[in-house]
C-alpha cells in the first residue's frame, strides 16, 4: 500500500541537516470537496496544504498552524490550517474557477500572514511578502526570515495528491556550506510526478542515495475542520443585534454554510434572541465580578 496521509521526518546523520516530506491524498481530497475548484486552483490549495503539514511539524505546543495568503489577483485568498496533532483544513476564495497559472498570476501581489495560535497564550504572526511564481519560494523566505536558518521547500499538487518536501540546516550547528549545497541541489532534481507517486523511503533513496539518511515514522494527518456552533455564534454576535435583526427580517432565518467542511448551520429568531439574551447576561456578569 501507498504511504498517503502521512508526515515522516528525516535527518542527514553526518550532516546539519534535516527534513521533512509529507504526502497528502484523502484528507486532501476530503478539504477540497465543497469547494468546486479549477484544477489550477486544486494545485495551489494542496501546495498550500501540503506546506501547512510541513509547518505542523514545527509546532511544539497545543494548537494549530494558520496559513493566509491574500493577493491583489483573481485568487484572492488561500488559507491552509494544520494542528499540532496534523488536522488540516482550507479553502481558497476568489476566482476559483480560473486556468492554471503562476502564483503571481493567479493571486497577484500582496502577503502571506502565518499565524501561530497556541491553546494557551498569545498568537504569534509572521508576515511574509508575496511575489512569487510559485508558492514553495514564499513558503521558503518566511523560514529563512523567521527562523535564520537555510530552508527550502519544494511543494507539488493535483486533483488527487499533494505533497512536500522540507529541507533546513539545524539551528546551532556547523553546517558547511558545501553541504547545504550538495544535499539542496540533489533535492532540486525532485519530479512532480515522483512527489506525487513515490514512497518517502524510495525517494530519499532516488534523491540522496549517497548521503547517511536516518528515516522516522510516519506521522498520520488527516481532514478535520474544527467548526461548531459555538464558534459560528460567536462570529454572528461580532454582527451586532441590529444587523443580525436586519437578517432575520429578511429571510426568516440566518444560515451559514462552513467554507471549510460544508458543515451547515441555520439560526430562527428564537435562536438569535437566546443568543443575545445569554450575551447581555454574560456582559453583566462580567461587569458585576
Ligand atoms: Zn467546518
Amino acid at each position: 500500500m501507498k504511504e498517503q496521509d502521512c508526515l515522516r521526518r528525516f535527518l542527514f546523520e553526518e550532516l546539519g541537516l534535516r527534513g521533512e516530506w509529507v504526502r497528502l491524498e484523502h484528507s486532501w481530497q476530503q478539504a477540497k470537496q465543497y469547494q468546486g475548484l479549477s484544477c489550477g486552483v486544486q494545485e495551489k490549495l494542496g501546495q498550500a496544504m501540503a506546506a501547512a503539514s510541513l509547518l505542523s511539524a514545527t509546532i511544539k505546543f497545543e494548537g494549530a498552524m494558520i496559513m493566509q495568503a491574500e493577493g491583489n489577483g483573481p485568487l484572492k485568498t488561500l488559507v491552509a490550517q494544520a494542528t499540532h496533532d496534523r488536522k488540516i483544513r482550507g479553502l481558497a476564495r476568489g476566482k476559483t474557477d480560473m486556468e492554471a497559472g503562476s502564483l503571481l498570476e493567479m493571486m497577484g501581489q500582496g502577503r502571506m500572514v502565518i499565524t501561530i495560535d497556541p491553546k494557551k497564550g498569545e498568537p504569534y504572526q509572521g508576515v511574509v511578502a508575496l511575489q512569487d511564481d510559485k508558492l514553495a519560494e514564499v513558503i521558503s523566505r518566511y523560514f529563512v526570515q523567521s527562523e535564520q536558518l537555510q530552508t527550502q521547500v519544494w511543494l507539488f499538487a493535483n486533483e488527487t495528491h499533494a505533497a512536500g518536501l522540507f529541507l533546513q540546516e539545524l539551528p546551532a550547528q556547523e553546517s558547511y556550506k558545501a553541504d547545504w549545497e550538495r544535499v539542496s541541489l540533489l533535492a532540486d532534481t525532485v519530479t512532480e510526478e515522483e512527489m506525487l507517486t513515490l514512497d518517502c523511503e524510495q525517494m530519499l533513496y532516488r534523491l540522496f542515495n549517497e548521503e547517511k539518511v536516518r528515516l522516522y515514522d510516519a506521522e498520520p494527518i488527516s481532514f478535520e475542520c474544527g467548526c461548531s456552533a459555538e464558534k459560528i455564534e460567536s462570529a454572528l454576535l461580532t454582527l451586532g443585534e441590529q444587523e443580525l435583526q436586519t437578517l432575520l427580517k429578511e429571510q426568516q432565518q440566518i444560515n451559514v454554510d462552513c467554507e471549510f467542511c460544508g458543515e451547515k448551520y441555520s439560526f430562527d429568531s428564537v435562536d438569535v434572541q437566546s443568543l443575545l439574551t445569554n450575551q447581555s447576561a454574560q456582559a453583566k456578569s462580567d461587569t458585576r465580578h
